[in-house]
Parts: structure tokens; C-alpha cells; sequence
């Protein structure tokens, strides 16, 4: 079946989602664009697209069943609720919500109207997240315990609207939402503790610098950290497994996994190693021979599958990816980030 989608924010996620919806879902014809600023307006025009004159005029439009919300944050819940009460079904950007009590209401419209809701969690789709999902779950290193996940950067302050708390600006809803996002789809086990050091370098109201650590009820332990005062990076991902340790260092993938060889010899294990750190067993460096080192496996990923799964369902073919229900665990973590935050303390919870 065909679908007609309309989006509302034409600004730089906007503008993408026409773009991508253009070029690789022709199943979906991207009927026009809704925008308050008029030079967004006249960029949609120049593009070839339709700008509706108001956004009573796109939710009027009976020929659109889809609208995409790609909007500063704070302006997602009464668009979200708008949308989905003159009976279109919605996607909208992340983070879907300022808080969770925000996206429980979002919520209950869509069951009482029926319609689709989804966030579009496109990291999700990330080829290095699908890596390390892979190589978690099916415990390609033995058991992971431990897993750091971090997207560095050093141009300062956050841009534009996302330095205002008013906007739900700051990094924690910006690309915490991701990282948070992925480690919970990632590790099938209840939040059970959250703690957060949310820094304030340059960002003034709003966090810019933060690290979170979260505490799983099976065991696992993971730290998302995420910045834009960082000027020596580190790996966007670094894994501590039983059996190894996985790395990938960048956006390219670039990365390895490093097992012990089981076959190799153990004898040197008792000899004291005198290191430039001294002497020392337990950190002396490993003879060569008593690792493996591996490729990252392979993984297919793209990030237009997101919009193809929510066609799917809109034919009734499948199950929605993407779970109003699973961006509530999301957002509820997200309210345990800010009042570990506020409290300088841990917060044990059951999310
Ligand atoms: P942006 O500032 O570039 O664009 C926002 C646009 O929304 C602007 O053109 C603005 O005029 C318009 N707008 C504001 N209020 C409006 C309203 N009430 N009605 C209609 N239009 C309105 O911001 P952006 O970077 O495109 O971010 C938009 C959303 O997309 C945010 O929620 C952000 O978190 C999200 N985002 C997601 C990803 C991702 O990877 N999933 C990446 C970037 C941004």
C-alpha cells in the first residue's frame, strides 16, 4: 500500500527525513512540509516540496496518514497529542518527551485514538551499536560485565535552542536519549540502579559534559559518556567481556576483539615482571601468544529500515520496532539521570 507523510520542523532532521524518505522509500511520498520560520518555508520550496500555510492545514489534509514531528523537544508532546486527535499516525523525534509523565500522556492519546506513535530512535541502526548488540548477545567474548559506550567532541557549548532547559536543551536528552536508548535495547534486564555526574563546562542552564552509569538487575554494570570538551578521544565503544575485551574506536568501525588463547601456555603466570611500573604480576603485559586477536563481526544495518518497519506495520504485516513502551523505560532512566544529578547520589530503582 501507498503512504503519504507530511513533516512538521524542516530544519536539519527535517530536511533529512525528506531527504532520506525521497531516496530510498518509494512506497512513501512525502507530501509537504509544515515549518513557523519562514526561511525553512522557502528552503522546502526551493527544494520542490509543498509548504502547507498552517498546521490545521496538514492535519486537514486527508490524503497525509503519516506526520513526522521534527521540532525543538519541548514543542513534541502538544504536537504529538495534535496529530494523533485529528487521526494521523505519528512519528516523532527523540527524545519523545521531556520526562516520562510527558510521554505517558502522549501515550494514552495514541491508545484511545488507535493510531501508530513511534520514535525515531535511528541509532538503533548505528552499525556499531548493531556490532556490539551482537556480540553481546550472543557472547561472542563469554559474558560481558561491563560496557562503555561514548561519543566525544570539542566545539563547545550546545547549538542553538538545545542550550535552553525551556527547549529541553543540554546533552543528557540530546544524545543521552541515544546511548541510553541502545543500552536498553541492548541488555534485556531491569534498570535497577542509575548515577550521573552532569558537567556544565560551557553549556550555562543546560549539561554539555556528562557521564552516566547504569547497573543492570543481571549483573551488568554499563557507562555512557558524552561531551563537547574532549580533545583526545576515546573509543566509541570499549567492552569487558569474561573471555575479552571488544573495542571499536570510531564511526568507521574501526575496532577488534582481543580473547585468550586457551591453547597457549600458562607458566609464566607466577613470575614476578619487572615493569616501568614495577614490579608486578597481575599487570605485567600478556606474551603474545596468549591472545587472539579478532575482527568485529559483521553486521548489515540502514537506517531507512526504521521507516520501513513502520510501513509494514501500517499494512498490519508486522510488529512496530520502535515502542512508545520502551522509550517510557527511557525516559523514566532519563528521570533517574537528572535526580541522581540533583541528589549528588546514586538512585536505586526497577526500570
Ligand atoms: P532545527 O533547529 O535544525 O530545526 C527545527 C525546526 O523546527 C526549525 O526549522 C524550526 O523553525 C521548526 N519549528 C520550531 N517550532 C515549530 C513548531 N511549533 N511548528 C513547526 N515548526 C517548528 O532542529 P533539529 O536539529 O532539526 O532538531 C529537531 C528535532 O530532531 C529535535 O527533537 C532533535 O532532538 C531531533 N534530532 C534527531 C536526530 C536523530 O539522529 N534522530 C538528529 C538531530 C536532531
Amino acid at each position: 500500500m501507498s503512504h503519504r507523510l507530511a513533516v512538521i520542523g524542516y530544519g536539519g532532521m527535517g530536511s533529512w527525513h525528506v531527504e532520506n524518505v525521497r531516496e530510498k522509500i518509494p512506497s512513501l511520498e512525502v507530501k509537504g512540509i509544515f515549518d513557523v520560520r519562514q526561511e525553512a518555508c522557502d528552503k522546502a520550496k526551493e527544494n520542490g516540496l509543498f509548504v502547507y500555510s498552517s498546521k490545521e492545514q496538514l492535519l486537514a489534509d486527508p490524503e497525509v496518514d503519516l506526520v513526522t514531528i521534527a521540532v525543538p523537544n519541548n514543542f513534541h508532546k502538544p504536537l504529538v497529542i495534535e496529530c494523533l486527535r485529528a487521526g494521523k499516525n505519528v512519528i516523532c523525534e527523540k527524545p519523545v518527551a521531556l520526562n516520562a509523565a510527558e510521554l505517558e500522556d502522549m501515550i494514552a492519546v495514541s491508545k484511545e485514538t488507535g493510531r501508530l506513535f513511534s520514535i525515531h530512535q535511528n541509532r538503533r541502526w548505528d552499525k556499531d551499536y548493531a556490532i556490539i548488540k551482537k556480540m553481546v548477545r550472543e557472547e561472542l567474548l563469554g559474558k560481558p560485565y561491563f560496557i562503555e559506550s561514548r561519543v566525544l567532541g570539542s566545539r563547545g557549548s550546545m547549538h542553538g535552542w538545545r542550550g535552553y532547559r525551556v527547549n529541553g536543551g543540554g546533552m543528557v536528552l540530546d544524545w543521552g536519549v541515544h546511548l541510553i536508548d541502545q543500552l536498553l535495547d541492548m541488555i534485556d534486564s531491569p534498570v535497577v540502579s542509575v548515577d550521573s555526574h552532569l558537567i556544565h563546562v560551557f553549556g550555562g542552564e543546560v549539561d554539555d559534559s556528562i557521564k552516566v552509569f547504569l547497573r543492570f538487575e543481571n549483573g551488568l554494570s554499563a557507562m555512557c559518556e558524552m561531551s563537547t570538551n574532549c580533545f583526545i578521544n576515546q573509543p566509541r565503544w570499549h567492552v569487558s567481556c569474561t573471555d575479552g575485551t571488544a573495542v571499536i574506536e570510531d564511526w568507521a568501525c574501526n575496532g577488534k576483539m582481543v580473547k585468550l588463547n586457551t591453547e597457549a601456555e600458562m607458566e609464566w603466570a607466577d613470575d614476578i615482571v619487572y615493569t616501568e611500573a614495577g614490579p608486578t604480576r597481575t599487570m605485567a603485559p600478556r606474551p603474545k601468544e596468549t591472545t587472539l586477536e579478532l575482527p568485529l563481526p559483521e553486521v548489515q544495518t540502514d537506517w531507512s529500515d526504521y521507516y520501513k518497519n513502520i510501513l509494514a506495520v501500517l499494512d498490519g504485516e508486522v510488529e512496530l520496532i520502535v515502542r512508545p513502551e520502551q522509550a517510557l523505560r527511557v525516559m523514566k532512566v532519563i528521570d533517574a539521570v537528572f535526580e541522581a544529578d540533583r541528589l549528588n547520589c546514586g538512585v536505586h530503582c526497577h526500570i
